[in-house]
């Protein structure tokens, strides 16, 4: 039932209430009205017969007794309180009535149809009749009381009319029932009003909600009622109008989000598709479209096998019900793999297809196509690069342990004193660098007309021994040269076959000067294309380190040389012979063994210079020098102790045999032809003076005095000889008797 039909009831049912009431009250009210006019009219009856029976003092009898008096109290009554009322006596004669009726006294009374009166007569009781009459026209209320003597017995009736008063209760009851009315009639009337006034009220405000429900609900978020009222449509239309605010900006916010999430599903770089519970293409954004390789309406609304094409990661068909869509949409689970879309232009693409189950109840999933081409392309690109990077590295350890080895080659070369030294350390050392190839170091020789091998390492033997220095294109050009199969470069003369070989020659050189070649050999060069490429490097590395080292070993060596031999006849200078001597005389006495020692001096060379010029003294001295190295033996030291004067000395020579070897000296020098510019230039004599150890002294020293005074000796007895040194003992003794001489 609606509010407002209920409303209306509710107030009817009230008024109706109301009335029920009223009229409920106004029935007890009537019946009440006689019963009460009765009550009051018998009370008024019974105080009327009580004055009836009453004698006053001052009379002699009661007034019924009297009937004057009682017809005078009866019209006095009716006249002064308007009551009108009959008395009768024990025989229900009239004894008095009221005025107008004065012709019934004496009458018996029988206007009561039930004879009520004279029951009342009999046994006292009061009753109340209707008067029936045929001279009255209206009804008669009566009342008979019994009238009491004074000793209680009834001795009449008192018939008192009580119409007025029933009359007077009457109209009360009717004036209440008009309140009783009014207000019903008043009740109803404001029921009605207030019902009228609730229900505009109410149904204003319930159709103003109405409407704002209404509009909510055909979606116009902006729908307010707008009702400012205090009551409680007020509140809610409030209550209402709030809510649609806050729907209306949820429903905003919801708009900027969907959108926002629409901007994103249509940018992002994944391709994302929706496909219903049956397998069918609900919709597709850019990205996937451009993936599959098909416009978004060739695509949406279709089944999804016939607009893509997956395939395993070979390109491989997969099995029915293995691909990860029909996976997800037969379990409802999750399911991802990477796999191969076969485009309908015929490539392939790599993608992650991720299938993710709708939540809704008729299934469904979330497919996304993650392209990955560029990812594996740059995986691809990465282990490339790491392959490369490892090559680099490996080659890196290459390099740096052969900077490590070519550094110890350098060291183990600069520790080298000699040549030999240096070339047995790279023959021992080669393999290593250049990893089982074979080679040679070669020297150009002195004289630089040849050019020896020093060194060689491997199995293989490419080149010559000993060759011209024209016959390697290498020391011809003063660079590098390569040769092998397949080349057009020239093939060097000192190699020793040709055809299939690969070497190359790469010149010594430091300081400005070419000292020799370092030449390397690939057997299999036609197979091994980089063979020199890789080596290069380290090659070069090699023969620098090496070229530096000979240099310095050279320098060295002419240093040396420089220090210990006299540059004019190359023999080893006076410093050498001091320095080998001693070591040389303490091997012979360990070894038991006689050390021979020859000083000369040659003869008159002042003159000789002054003759022939200093240059041709040179030669002279030269000579010399080369007659001297021509009779030593390889252990003997030849020296130029100074000036015109030449030390010999001679490990393992007794005295005896320094004095055969002085004296074949002599005949030697003497015998020299010498000639300068063309001019001859005479005989040259020497003086000798040898001693030996043990016999002439212990120290080198004593062993140089004794020579020096034998020579000393020899010039004094008239120079070209050989004077045999003597011991110390003898040679004071010489010396004393020269001094003597002199005096
Ligand atoms: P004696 O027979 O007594 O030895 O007479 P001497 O003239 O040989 O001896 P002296 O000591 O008077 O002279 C040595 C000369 O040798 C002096 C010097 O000019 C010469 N002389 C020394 N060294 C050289 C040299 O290297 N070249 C040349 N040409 N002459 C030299
Ligand atoms: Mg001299
Ligand atoms: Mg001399």
């Amino acid at each position: 039932m609606r509010i407002k039909t209920q409303i209306i009831a509710t107030l009817l049912s009230a008024a109706a209430l109301i009335g029920l009431v009223g009229g409920i009250a106004i029935v007890s009210q009537m019946s009440l009205t006689r019963s009460s006019a009765l009550a009051e009219a018998t009370s008024v009856a019974r105080q009327l017969a009580a004055a009836i029976a009453f004698k006053a003092t001052d009379t002699p009898r009661p007034l019924f007794e009297r009937p004057e008096a009682l017809r005078e109290f009866v019209t006095s009554q009716h006249s002064g309180s308007k009551r009108d009322l009959v008395v009768v006596d024990r025989g229900k004669i009239i004894l008095a009535d009221v005025p107008g009726e004065e012709q019934n006294i004496g009458t018996a009374f029988d206007h009561d149809g039930g004879n009520e009166v004279g029951r009342t007569l009999d046994d006292g009781e009061p009753r109340d009749f209707v008067e029936s009459s045929a001279d009255v026209s209206e009804a008669i209320n009566l009342v008979a009381v019994p009238i009491k003597d004074a000793p209680g017995k009834i001795v009449g009736a008192v018939l008192f009319e009580y119409t007025p008063l029933l009359r007077a209760a009457q109209q009360r009851t009717n004036n209440m029932l008009w309140l009783v009315g009014l207000s019903t009639a008043a009740a109803v009337l404001i029921s009605a009003i207030s019902a009228f006034l609730l229900l505009r009220g109410f149904g204003a405000g319930l159709s103003g909600l109405n409407r704002g429900i209404e509009s909510l609900a055909r979606g116009d978020a902006g729908a307010r009622i707008g009702r400012t009222s205090n009551d409680e449509f007020g509140l809610l239309a409030q209550g209402f109008d709030r809510m649609a605010s806050e729907l209306e900006a949820s429903r905003g916010q919801l708009v900027e989000q969907k959108a926002y999430i629409e901007d994103i599903v249509r940018t992002v770089a994944e391709g994302i598709a929706v496909i219903d519970g049956r397998g069918r293409m609900v919709s597709v954004n850019p990205a996937a479209a451009d993936i599959i390789g098909l416009r978004n309406d060739k695509i949406e609304g279709q089944d999804w096998p016939s607009v893509l094409d997956i395939r395993g990661l070979s390109g491989n068909r997969l099995a029915q019900g293995a691909s990860p869509i029909e996976l997800a949409l037969t379990t409802g689970r999750r399911h991802q793999a990477e796999v191969r879309l076969a485009k309908p232009d015929g490539s392939y693409l790599p993608v992650i297809a991720s299938c993710n189950p709708l939540n809704r109840s008729d299934g469904g999933i979330v497919l996304t196509l993650s392209d990955i081409g560029e990812l594996r392309s740059a995986e691809r690109a990465v282990s490339d690069r790491a392959e490369e990077l490892s090559t680099l590295n490996r080659e890196l350890k290459e390099t740096s342990q052969a900077t490590t080895r070519l550094v110890k080659l350098g060291e183990l070369l600069q520790a080298c004193v000699t040549f030999q030294e240096a070339f047995s350390v790279v023959g021992s050392a080669m393999p290593d660098f250049f990893g089982g190839l074979s080679g040679t170091v070669h020297l150009t020789s002195a004289s630089r007309n040849l050019v020896e091998e020093m060194a060689h390492w491997g199995a293989v033997r490419s080149s010559v021994g000993q060759f011209a220095p024209e016959d390697c294109w290498a020391l011809r050009r003063g660079q590098e040269h390569v040769a092998g199969p397949g080349m057009l470069t020239p093939r060097c003369n000192h190699i020793t076959e040709n055809g299939g070989r690969g070497y190359v020659c790469m010149p010594l050189a430091a300081q400005g000067e070419t000292l020799g070649i370092v030449h390397l050999c690939e057997p299999d060069a036609a197979d091994k294309p980089d063979w020199l490429a890789e080596r290069h490097q380290i090659l070069r590395g090699v023969v620098d380190t090496l070229a530096l080292a000979l240099a310095n070993l050279r320098l060295r060596e002419t240093l040396r040389q420089q220090s210990i031999r006299d540059p004019n006849t190359g023999l080893y200078n006076r410093r050498y012979l001091e320095e080998t001597s001693s070591r040389e005389l303490r091997r012979m006495e360990r070894a038991e063994q006689p050390l021979a020692m020859i000083m000369l001096d040659v003869d008159h060379f002042k003159q000789f210079n002054d003759t022939f010029g200093h240059e041709a003294g040179d030669l002279v001295l030269k000579q010399v020098a080369a007659t001297l190295l021509d009779h030593a033996r390889e252990s003997d030291v030849v020296s130029r102790y100074g000036g015109e004067e030449f030390a010999l000395m001679m490990p393992g020579t007794s005295l005896a045999d320094g004095a055969e070897r002085a004296e074949a000296l002599r005949k030697a020098i003497k015998q020299l032809h010498l000639a300068h510019r063309g001019r001859t230039l005479g005989t040259i004599t020497a003086s000798f003076g040898v001693a030996a150890f043990p016999e002439l002294g212990a120290s080198w020293a004593e062993i140089v005095n004794a020579a020096d005074r034998a020579l000393y000796q020899a010039k004094a007895d008239g120079r070209d000889r050989v004077v045999v040194g003597l011991g110390k003992a003898h040679a004071d003794r010489h010396q004393a008797k020269a001094s003597k001489t002199l005096a």
